[in-house]
């Protein structure tokens, strides 16, 4: 324990960077609040560009004997990281839970164990990862994945470690070494998984992980020449920034973006089925990317549909995080209350109908919330909310739902509830969006592409899509008898 080390329920947490394989402190800290009670949880390394610099630094120093390193061995040290990861999934979840505000079942059950899954899968698919070769006019082409070089990869607050780990754990696996910058509203489990990391086996400077504000410290990282590859989840402002500051050296970006996704409710679906897929969309206090924010139904059942969803989002239970019973935790700072709050507020004065919620309540939370009478041009069916706010709009005919559905920005993800199966291959078709769910949400296998349309995103990671991005990719073509006269 040093001054350095913070007690979060229980578990010894460093504050400070970790670079080139040691702590490294800052001279400024920043506050880490938690959402559940507003309580300081401890102040946190506020890096700058002295601190920038040395971690791209050591992740450029650590490169070369990282690519080096057999495939076997790096899957070998990323399957040891999962085992570390699986061993304190305890400690992670609390810690996690504790800083932003996600449910604590929730990342016991499910989160933490994906964690320590985006280890296994990477490793387990970095040994497949192969393309047969094949000839051109007797000469042979061979496709290999090469490592490129220091990656930068930059993360949002609303699944911390999960996001951070479906980007490290590819990162390192194509033979990279990584600098991480996880959200200044939830550092914490990224200084654990440093630890975990180390005590893996990973090789000093291999992963690097420097905390501070993004408006700080973010244009170092994106416009440093050294950096190879740049990931980034989180807003679209933010990717507009990173873009223009990665432009200079026309580092290959990675952009996985917000969303308006749609819920399309067909008269034909089950509703039973549709109602529990719309509630599970105040998940994480409405702050998932992929949420189906948009419910557009079908004229004939909305009546129906709405009665059936208030009786059920009605029941959940809002409160501690920490507790088992609870459904919907606060949201993650109080800058993100004042926002959703100044959206349902907006969308109220312009004729919006609350049908439930439409207030905020005691601390950091919010009332789920369902707004009908929106308009299709109207900011709150335009513009994501992040929070449990949700709009209901209607819809006649199939081209009517299709043709809501698209009209918006972005195009991350849409979800479609229907009993005709020739009505769902109709309609995914038409859908812009990275993933389409038909009578499900959710269900992510990490061998599948992930990735937004338009505002959504650029790229797709995943399977062997991450290796694409995070590797320089080559073709090498050899001469029939290349060899002959070269004995
Ligand atoms: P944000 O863009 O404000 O911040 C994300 C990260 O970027 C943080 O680590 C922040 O410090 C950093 N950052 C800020 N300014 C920067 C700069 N100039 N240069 C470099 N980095 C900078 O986003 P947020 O509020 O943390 O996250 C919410 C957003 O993330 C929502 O729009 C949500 O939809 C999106 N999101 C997308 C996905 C996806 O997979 N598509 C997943 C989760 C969240």
């Amino acid at each position: 324990m040093t001054e350095h080390t913070l007690t979060v329920a229980g578990v010894a947490v460093d504050t400070r960077h970790w670079i080139g394989g040691e702590r490294v402190a800052s001279l400024e800290t920043f506050t880490d609040v938690s959402p559940i009670d507003g309580s300081t949880i401890g102040e946190i390394s506020r890096g700058t560009a002295t601190e920038t610099a040395a971690a791209v630094a050591a992740a450029k120093a650590a490169f070369p004997a990282w690519a080096a390193t057999s495939r076997a061995e790096r899957a070998r040290i990323l399957h040891a990281i999962a085992d570390g990861v699986e061993k304190r999934i305890e400690e992670l979840a609390i810690v996690e839970t504790t800083d932003n505000g996600a449910l604590l079942r929730s990342h016991r059950r499910g989160v933490m164990p994906r964690v320590a899954h985006n280890f296994r899968f990477f490793a387990d698919w970095l040994l497949k990862l192969d393309h047969e070769d094949f000839e051109t006019r007797g000469h042979t082409n061979h496709v290999s994945w090469d490592p490129a070089g220091p990656c930068v990869l930059i993360t949002p607050w609303n699944a911390p470690l999960m996001l951070a780990t479906w980007k490290v754990a590819p990162a390192l696996a194509a033979g990279n070494t990584v600098v991480l910058k996880p959200a200044e509203w939830s550092p914490l489990t990224a200084s654990l998984l440093a630890d975990i990391a180390a005590e893996a086996g990973l090789p000093a400077g291999v992963l690097n992980v420097v905390q501070g504000y993004g408006s700080e410290i973010g244009d170092a990282l994106t416009s440093h020449p050294d950096v190879r590859r740049i990931s980034f989840t989180g807003s679209v402002p933010t990717a507009r920034r990173i873009a223009e500051s990665a432009a200079g050296n026309l580092t290959p970006l990675s952009l996985e973006l917000g969303g308006k996704s749609p819920l399309l409710v067909f008269a034909d679906a089950d509703l039973d089925l549709a109602v529990d897929l719309a509630v599970e969309q105040y998940d994480n206090a409405g702050q998932v990317c992929l949420a189906a924010t948009r419910f557009l139904v079908d004229e004939s059942v909305v009546e129906e549909f709405t009665r059936r969803f208030v009786l059920k989002a009605t029941a959940l239970r809002q409160g501690d995080p920490r507790d088992e019973a609870t459904d919907i935790g606060p949201n993650i700072h109080p800058r993100q209350l004042e926002k959703i709050d100044g959206f349902v507020r907006r969308a109220i004065a312009a004729g919006a109908r609350a049908v439930i919620g439409g207030h905020r309540k005691d601390g950091q939370y919010y009332a789920p919330t369902l707004l009908a009478d929106v308009a299709q041009d109207s900011e709150i069916v335009q513009e994501e909310v992040f929070g449990p706010v949700l709009t209901l709009q209607t819809f006649a005919t199939e081209e009517e739902a299709v043709r809501l559905a698209n009209d918006t920005r972005f195009g991350l993800a849409a979800t479609v509830a229907t009993g005709d199966p020739e009505r769902a291959e109709r309609v995914t078709s038409q859908l812009v969006a990275g993933t389409v769910w038909v009578n499900c949400f959710f269900v992510r296998d990490l061998q599948a592409p992930f990735g937004g349309s338009r505002h959504s995103g650029v790229g797709r990671e995943g399977g062997t899509w991450s290796f694409d991005f995070y590797c320089d990719v080559k073709n090498t073509v050899t001469a029939p008898n290349g060899w002959k006269n070269h004995g």
